[in-house]
């Protein structure tokens, strides 16, 4: 079923879901079912699957050189879309991205999608390759997340790659990242706003915001957003903090601020588990307030610490 049906058929009642990460190469299907299982009592009726593109290595070789090899740490995101949809008869969310995909390479895997019977993908750029300073799409790929969105919404309507006539129409129901706290490359936050109306009125259905640990940041988002003719349902992103470090890493990684309350309550604490009490708790308030406001969805980045999610899911659903 679409997010978009899931959304509306809720009447107002705050959904749960959360998104997962696929297994890292070489460990089996059972490592995602155990991060599932634990989280399958609150009836998520969509489940997301991030997708992560290659990276380079460093290979020494006999001759002592080293070779660049490309590699990609979680392939299979097809493979676990279907195996979740097989168990547990959840919608699956496939993310897919511009990055490292032609448009052929991008045809091919939303005719996969489209066979195995999923309805939804979750739309985006993508990031740069780790070694690289900045994004640089495929030679025959997409530059925007919206690009991409065309090539979706051209397959809903029966338009593929090369082909005069048309064929089978897809009916993929199509979500978006959003930023409450500004996508990092962009001018100002209404430049970016701009950018994510103009994929809104391309097509796309839903808005899942990137995490943020302040929800007046969430609620000011949406204000702007209604303010512009944003009205599609934006599900806040929550990630709640398991560890010391992540104080650093995540305004690093995701360019999100931390308040100083939180800021003060993690320097407070002396290992990583009392960290991860903190973070739990925070995690909690911040769902509480937001289920408050009637937000569609609180969706979880797990990151397969899904005992961590279970106990912020028993304090709400
Ligand atoms: P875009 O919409 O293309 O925007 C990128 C930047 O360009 C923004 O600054 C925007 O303002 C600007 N822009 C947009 N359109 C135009 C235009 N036409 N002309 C000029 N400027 C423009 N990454 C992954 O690799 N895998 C994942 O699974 C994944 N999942 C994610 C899930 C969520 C909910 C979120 C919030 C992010 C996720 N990301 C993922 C990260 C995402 O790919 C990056 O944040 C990426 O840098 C931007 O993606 P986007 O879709 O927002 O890009």
């Amino acid at each position: 079923m679409k997010i978009s049906d899931h959304i509306k058929n809720a009447k107002g009642k705050t959904l749960f879901s959360f998104e997962i990460l696929p297994p890292v190469k070489g460990e089996s299907v059972q490592s995602i079912f155990d991060a599932i299982d634990p989280l399958m009592e609150f009836k998520p009726p969509f489940i997301d699957v991030t997708y992560h593109r290659e990276e380079y290595v460093y290979k020494k070789r006999e001759n002592g050189l080293l070779e660049k090899v490309s590699t990609r740490k979680r392939p299979g995101t097809v493979g676990i879309c279907a195996a979740m949809i097989n168990k547990y008869g959840v919608d699956a969310v496939p993310h897919i991205i511009c990055g490292g995909f032609s448009k052929e390479e991008t045809e091919n895997a939303l005719i996969d999608l489209d066979f195995l019977g999923i309805d939804n993908v979750l739309v985006l750029r993508g990031d740069a390759i780790k070694s690289e300073a900045r994004f640089e799409p495929d030679p025959n790929g997409h530059s925007y997340a919206s690009e991409l969105l065309e090539q979706v919404l051209d397959l809903n309507a029966g338009k593929y790659l090369h082909e005069e006539v048309s064929r089978n129409e897809t009916d993929f129901c199509i979500g978006i990242a959003g930023y409450p706290e500004k996508h990092f490359e962009a001018p100002s936050l209404k430049s970016d706003l701009k950018y994510l109306k103009m994929k809104v009125d391309m097509g796309a259905e839903y808005i899942v915001t990137q995490m943020f640990f302040d929800n007046q940041k969430y609620f000011d988002f949406v204000e702007k957003c209604r303010e512009i003719g944003i009205n599609v349902p934006i599900i806040p992103g929550l990630k709640p903090i398991t560890g010391l470090k992540q104080m650093n890493v995540l305004p690093s990684i995701f360019h999100v601020d931390l308040p100083d309350d939180l800021v003060d309550e993690l320097d407070k604490c002396a290992d990583n588990k009392s960290a991860r009490e903190v973070g739990i708790e925070w995690a909690i308030q911040q769902s509480k307030e937001l289920k408050e406001a009637g937000v569609p969805c609180l969706h979880y980045y797990t990151m397969s610490k899904s005992q961590v999610t279970r106990r912020i899911a028993e304090a709400l659903f």
